[in-house]
């Protein structure tokens, strides 16, 4: 007996149902290329959107950290973790987001499961987005709160949920402010209204969001001006600041009570030094350069435009530099992705459960280092790379 020939048989299901999933091996190269099985490719999958990751600023104070305090924070902050490398970060990241405190975690997915689930629990009510991120969705479900999944093309109904979840003890509404697969934006003057209608309190997750939106790069939030109204920010360094890490900002006695209450940060050994350094300095350029965020956003409206003019189905009031082309079934999403690599683009090709059942897409994603020229590239060769997809289903 086998007793653990179950894996292989899901293997091939997954197989059967083009949704088994593969690594390789990935060369990054600056200048927004990699390398992938011996060939180099334009790099259009990843989310170092601002291109801080091989940002020789932002190199060279990870190296120097390193230097400094070694290669690993060896405990968690609470024991012997917090390096003045963090402190650093700690108070650098409260400036940025003009707030008086923030707290690390060691990657986004621990903030948002380490807070949602200090937050509520089982006397409490938790109101989720359908298409928020697994670690929203995963930090409802360890809550044991009672959860609602909302759609918000219908608030009407968030509001009766709300309405109906009046004797909880806490009321919480989580979300997403940019859709991690769709590149849309949550609406965060509604949910902050019905937040104060129904005395409920808002969770948002900034990561696609911090370093490219607002005046100063802080979010989404900033970008409709509801920063004050929103109960808890969260955000992660790992997509536009090019480093490793997830952070909650807000009042010191919020990140304090977080600091003794939630369990991913409290039980996890702190980020290494260099992360933390590497952060920095990339909070510094965001800082000191808006017009690279500027700039990619405005080829992001001229890529989506493109998009739409060739007829191609993608999500329409998206404003992120995140573009989905829907393509329905997972096994056209991998060959179109995979003649778009023979012709020299790596894009995500993106399958369920990442996306919901039928909407299998590829993902692409611009950044600071592609100039129109690369993309006007890409657009020539996806249109090409589709025919031959289609022709091989
Ligand atoms: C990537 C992502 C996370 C997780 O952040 P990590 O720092 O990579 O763990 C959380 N939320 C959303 C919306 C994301 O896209």
């Amino acid at each position: 007996m086998n007793s653990l020939s179950w894996i292989t048989d899901e293997l091939a299901e997954l197989e059967q149902l083009g949704l088994r999933r593969r690594r390789r091996e990935i060369e990054p190269l600056p200048e927004g290329r990699c390398r992938v099985d011996g060939r180099e490719l334009w790099n259009f999958a990843g989310n170092d959107y601002l291109n801080l990751s091989q940002h020789p600023r932002v190199i060279r104070a990870a190296h120097e950290a390193t230097t400094d305090a070694g290669t690993g924070a060896t405990a968690s902050a609470l024991v012997c973790g917090h390096t003045h490398w963090h402190h650093r970060l700690v108070e650098k990241l409260a400036e940025f987001e003009g707030t008086e405190s923030a707290i690390l975690f060691p990657t986004g997915f621990a903030a948002n499961l380490g807070v949602i689930t200090a937050v509520v629990g089982r006397e409490d009510a938790v109101f989720s987005d359908r298409l928020n991120h697994a670690s929203l969705v995963d930090g409802c479900r360890l809550s044991k709160a009672a959860l609602a999944v909302y759609d918000r093309e219908d608030l009407e109904s968030l509001s009766a949920a709300l309405a109906g979840a009046a004797t909880a003890r806490r009321r919480l509404i989580v979300t997403d402010s940019i859709f991690s697969m769709d590149g849309d934006a949550a609406p965060l003057a509604d949910l902050c209204d019905l937040a104060d209608k129904h005395d409920a309190m808002l969770l948002i997750d900034e990561a696609h969001a911090t370093g490219l939106f607002g005046n100063r790069g802080r979010g989404l939030a900033e970008q409709d001006g509801v920063e004050d109204r929103i109960h808890f920010q969260i955000g992660t360094l790992s997509k536009a600041l090019g480093a490793c890490g997830g952070f909650v900002c807000g009042p010191a006695e919020l990140t304090d009570w977080l600091w003794n209450n939630a369990r991913t940060q409290m039980f996890s050994t702190a980020l290494p030094p260099a992360a933390c350094a590497a952060a920095c300095a990339a909070l510094a350029i965001v800082q000191s350069e808006p017009t690279r965020r500027e700039e990619l956003l405005k080829r992001c409206r001229r890529f989506r435009a493109a998009i739409q003019d060739a007829e191609l189905q993608t999500i329409e009031n998206a404003i992120a530099p995140i573009v989905p082309i829907l393509l329905g079934n997972p096994e056209l999403a991998i060959h179109t992705a995979a003649a778009l690599e023979d012709r020299g683009y790596l894009v995500g090709a993106i399958r369920p459960p990442s996306v919901p059942p039928g909407t299998s897409r590829l993902r692409i994603t611009l950044s600071s280092a592609h100039d129109d020229a690369t993309i006007d590239g890409l657009l020539a060769a996806l249109n090409d790379a589709l025919r031959t997809a289609e022709a091989m289903a």
